[in-house]
């Protein structure tokens, strides 16, 4: 490992102040970043420990709720309004790595974990994430677990985070702090697309720190879920997923909200699905009518085709499961 310098930053602003030098990183609960530190795909010099920073998590006037990204994983799982407005949410957080991992890992480093793309963790490989122009192993090669949406040919890997696809359908937006000030941003624009620059994976500026997301009001929300289709039933990263929000009046759709994961470079929010099903009937038809839009860009890798069909059958089935307990 790369020797590195270690502080606990007191503040956000000297948090900041430490962390936008060159090679500085931001150490949340570690269970990503030391990873790579420990295979050196990432280098840092310095750590700045902030998991004393933005602890909390608190109602917003009007209904909102705003949690800090210093709050563990399990602690928004189990939060009494996360579980009773934000279901999808509490239970993406649950799907995710084991019990051990959720109680160390943070809001702000599961928005940044990196993939878990098998080539990105080999140094013998090629892969234009770790070194850019050197080619990408995954096109060519095992790439069972890649994406089928949005994808380039410089990087085909997909974004592994649970959380990450619950809040883009609860339509949450990012706090951000950085040298130029503070700015916040709707969290489906914080994570790129590979395009032909795959290790450039948000919209961050360099050493810009995320103080906490927020939830905005929203009570169909309290009728949201999460499915996770993976090979074993715990400690697994998903093949496939699909948390929806669906709100019914008058036997037709008022309101939804679909994002999967599992299957692009990016929590991908179904933005045609959604399209297709607002203000239409209910029903297995629309479900299926909607799935196909959003799938009809669809493009399999040699071994990852049975992903069409399986986030097909996902949103039908979780738009079906909510449909029965709104009807
Ligand atoms: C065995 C295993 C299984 C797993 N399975 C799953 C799974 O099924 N589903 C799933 O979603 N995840 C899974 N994970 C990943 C896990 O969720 C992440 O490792 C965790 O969320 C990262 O959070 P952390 O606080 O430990 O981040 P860290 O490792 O501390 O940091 C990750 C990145 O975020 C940056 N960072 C941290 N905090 C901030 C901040 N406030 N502002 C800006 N940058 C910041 C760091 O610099 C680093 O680049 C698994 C992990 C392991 C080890
Ligand atoms: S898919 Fe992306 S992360 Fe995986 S080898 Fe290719 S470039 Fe690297």
């Amino acid at each position: 490992m790369t020797p590195f310098t270690y502080s606990r930053a007191a503040d956000t602003a000297e948090a900041v102040r430490r962390g936008t030098i060159p090679q500085a990183r931001y150490l949340g609960g570690g269970t990503n970043l030391v990873d790579l530190m420990r295979e050196e795909i990432e280098r840092p010099d310095t750590l700045v420990d902030v998991t004393g920073l933005s602890h909390e998590i608190e109602e917003l006037p009007g209904g909102g709720l705003r949690i800090g990204a210093g709050v563990r994983n399990t602690a928004v799982a189990e939060h009494r309004s996360v579980r009773s407005r934000y279901p999808a949410l509490s239970r993406a957080i649950v799907s995710g790595a084991s019990a051990q991992i959720r109680n160390m890992a943070t809001v702000g480093g599961n928005l940044l974990q990196r993939t878990r793309c098998a080539y990105f963790y080999d140094e013998a490989g090629q892969c234009n994430k770790r070194s850019p122009g050197k080619g990408c192993d995954a096109l060519e090669g095992f790439n069972r677990n890649h994406a089928i949406l949005g994808a380039s040919p410089a990087c085909v890997a997909v974004h592994p985070s649970d959380m990450c696809v619950a809040l883009v359908a609860l339509d949450a937006s990012v706090h951000l702090r950085g040298s130029a000030g503070v700015r916040h941003i709707p969290l489906t624009e914080l994570h790129r697309l590979p395009g032909d620059q795959p290790h450039v994976e948000t919209v961050l500026d360099p050493g810009e720190l995320i103080t906490a997301i927020e939830l905005p009001p929203q009570p169909f929300a309290a009728r949201s879920t999460y499915r996770k289709v993976r090979d074993r039933s715990s400690y697994a990263f998903a093949l496939v997923s699909v948390a929806a929000a669906l709100q019914i009046e008058d036997g037709h759709i008022r309101d939804v909200r679909i994002a999967l994961g599992g299957v692009a470079h990016r929590p991908w929010r179904a933005s045609r699905a959604e399209e297709v099903l607002r203000g239409g009937p209910v029903g297995a038809i629309a479900f299926a009518a909607a799935a196909d839009a959003e799938l009809a860009d669809a493009r399999p890798l040699s071994d990852n085709g049975f992903k069409i069909e399986l986030a097909r059958r996902t949103i039908i089935a979780v738009l079906g499961n909510l449909a029965g307990e709104t009807a």
